[in-house]
């Protein structure tokens, strides 16, 4: 049987779907999409643009009839149209991860985990291909970060383009748009992903997922003719633009016009979208920037004093559910105002885009009815952010901006993100633990702290903070009441520019034995667990050098606790020193 249509596209991925829906949008009544699998990219655009999909099919033939159009043969259906797109792509053979990792069943290339409902997943990639792994995953039930570093949203496909926007909104998987893995390595049997990055600590997954970006197909591969190839109007979807053999090729983001403004002149094509610097000019853009972007409203913006606050969001869609000590992501425009007069470097290219940041998550301590609250059950996440002042060297993004928000304010809010910094290597409700964090370091040591009392922790629990002055301790009523109620519970905090207070450090207490001194609490490698938040000089990470670790110049924490037994928690080794470095 052979059918006849305006534009067949041989492909359901993003890129196809992006033309199909052009063409659509154009006038094009019959557009047929051949889709090899039995699912398209994304399903969702099917029904929404009217598209016409013959699944389980595959191209074998295309070639040229005797009245110009081509015919694409599919060994069960032959078609004829007067422009053909092969979307289709390949992936290589010999395709390895540019990442030092391990191999195994962990560790996927271009193709999914066989069941991945409630399991985490990494992808690493950044093109069309990732997006639509991302939201398979997703749709799945599996958490997912997409590693897309250096991914640029504007050379996705449009359709990829949507699907990651929405993605994003409806906190479906969590996007690290600069982050690419260093090194993925082998722990207890799963994959542990080192970021090179602190900002993005290291995160085990249940299955690491690379997506290789494939490969266009070639004439070759669909059976074409040189006849075929030779009409003008037989496209490729691919990398580049036209290739050395004169294959009208181009890139999934503009795939689909350039071969409708080559193949149909008499069609009048939708606008392109506008460039950022046309929208800018546009009035309401920013409000169209916040509605398309941000996902949660800020329900609770308290000050410690005008540059510290504690806040609370409620997201749109999705869960809060958590550990204590983890971390999620906070976003806001580059649209947004400052509160100071700093002018972002490169700020007119990056305009439209989100500044992203991570942010322990903090913990009221007590509920309104004066009990220690339990935010397993809230359906809003607290923060505790202090305001970064610009330097010769560094013009903040996020915090100036936070800075001008209050109650009722939109912004965006990650999805959990599966720290490693929490409670589960305390284990016995008699062992010592002691918190140690600089300024806002306190936010994840706030949620230890209530976990640990509400699940009736029996050994001493210390937590010191330090701080420039008395004004920056946020949650001090909340510590000397809880020292009041929990006869096991000290709370010391430390402010080192204050007249009357002598000036000490985080590390002075280890030094000087000060947990012993001051609450009879023996600082003992066996039964102690340390956490440690905060400044980087604080924690003091030693580095490695071929197995040789050297420390920093000044001595921090971590240090002065290895030379009493402890070792560290890090990576794929066990410890009792358990550490989330801020910057
Ligand atoms: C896992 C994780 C959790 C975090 N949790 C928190 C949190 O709960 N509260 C919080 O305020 N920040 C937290 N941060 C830091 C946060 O991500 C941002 O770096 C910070 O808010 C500054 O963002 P910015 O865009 O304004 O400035 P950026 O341009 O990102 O400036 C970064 C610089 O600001 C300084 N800086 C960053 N954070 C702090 C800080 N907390 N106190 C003092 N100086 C700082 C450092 O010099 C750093 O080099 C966390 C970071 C990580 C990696």
């Amino acid at each position: 049987m052979t059918t006849t249509h305006d534009l067949i596209i041989f492909g359901g991925n993003a890129g196809g779907l992006s033309a199909a829906t052009l063409a659509r949008r154009a006038g094009l009544e019959r557009v047929r999409i051949i889709e090899s699998g039995t699912v398209v990219g994304i399903p969702d655009v099917i029904g929404e643009h009217g598209l016409d999909v013959g699944y389980g099919e595959t191209v074998t033939a295309i070639d040229v009839d005797t009245d110009g159009n081509l015919v694409v043969s599919t060994g069960r259906q032959t078609y004829t149209a007067p422009a053909v797109l092969v979307a289709q792509r390949k992936s290589a053979v010999d395709w390895t991860p540019s990442v030092p990792t391990f191999s195994g069943e962990r560790i996927l290339v271009d193709r999914i985990p066989e069941s991945p409902n409630d399991v985490d997943v990494l992808v690493v990639g950044h093109t069309d291909h990732a997006v639509e792994l991302t939201a398979q995953l997703a749709d799945q039930g599996a958490g997912v970060v997409l590693a897309a570093g250096p991914m640029d949203p504007s050379l996705l496909s449009p359709m990829a383009e949507a699907l990651l926007q929405k993605i994003e909104h409806e906190r479906q998987a969590t996007l690290l748009y600069r982050s690419v893995p260093t090194r993925i390595s082998e722990v207890d049997g799963l994959p542990m992903v080192d970021f090179g990055d602190r900002r993005t600590p290291d995160l085990q997954f249940d299955h690491v997922v690379f997506s290789s970006g494939r490969h266009a197909l070639s004439p070759a591969d669909v059976g074409a003719t040189e006849t075929a190839v030779a009409s003008g109007r037989l496209w490729f979807m691919g990398e580049e633009d036209e290739t050395a053999d004169g294959i009208p090729t181009a890139p999934s983001w503009r795939v689909g016009r350039d071969l409708l403004e080559r193949c149909f002149p008499d069609l009048e094509l939708p606008a392109p979208a506008p460039s950022a610097e046309r929208r800018r000019e546009f009035p309401g853009v920013i409000e169209e920037l916040r509605r398309e972007h941000y996902n949660a409203t800020i329900t609770h913006f308290e000050p410690t004093h005008s540059d510290l606050w504690v806040l609370r969001i409620k997201p749109d869609h999705g869960s809060v559910s958590h550990l204590p000590g983890q971390y999620a992501s906070l976003g806001l425009g580059y649209w947004e105002a400052r509160i100071d007069d700093a002018v972002d470097p490169e700020i007119d290219e990056r305009w439209e885009k989100l500044i992203r940041r991570s942010y322990s998550i903090s913990h009221r301590i007590f509920d309104d009815n004066g009990y220690l609250a339990n935010e397993a059950e809230a359906d809003e996440l607290e923060f505790y952010i202090v305001l970064v002042p610009p330097t010769d060297d560094n013009i903040p993004g996020l915090t100036p901006r936070l800075a001008l928000k209050r109650p009722g304010d939109r912004i965006y809010l990650g999805p959990k993100v599966a720290g490693r910094y929490t409670l589960a290597p305390v284990t016995d409700p008699r062992d010592t633990v002691i918190l140690l964090s600089t300024g806002t370091g306190e936010a994840p040591q706030n949620a230890m702290i209530t976990e640990l009392l509400r699940k009736g922790h029996r050994g001493p629990i210390v937590s010191a903070v330090s701080v420039r002055q008395w004004a920056d301790l946020g949650y001090i009523n909340q510590h000397r009441e809880l020292e009041e109620r929990y006869p096991n519970y000290h709370y010391l905090p430390m402010p080192t520019r204050e007249p009357d207070v002598p000036k000490r450090y985080i590390q002075d207490l280890i030094s000087n034995d000060v947990f012993a001194t001051e609450f009879d609490v023996k600082l003992d490698s066996e039964s102690t667990h340390v956490f440690l938040c905060g400044n980087p000089a604080m924690i003091g990470l030693p580095t490695d050098v071929d197995g040789e670790l050297t420390y920093p110049e000044v001595t921090g924490v971590v240090e002065l606790l290895a030379a009493r037994g402890f070792t560290l928690d890090h990576r794929n080794q066990r410890g009792n020193v358990h550490y989330e470095e801020y910057w």
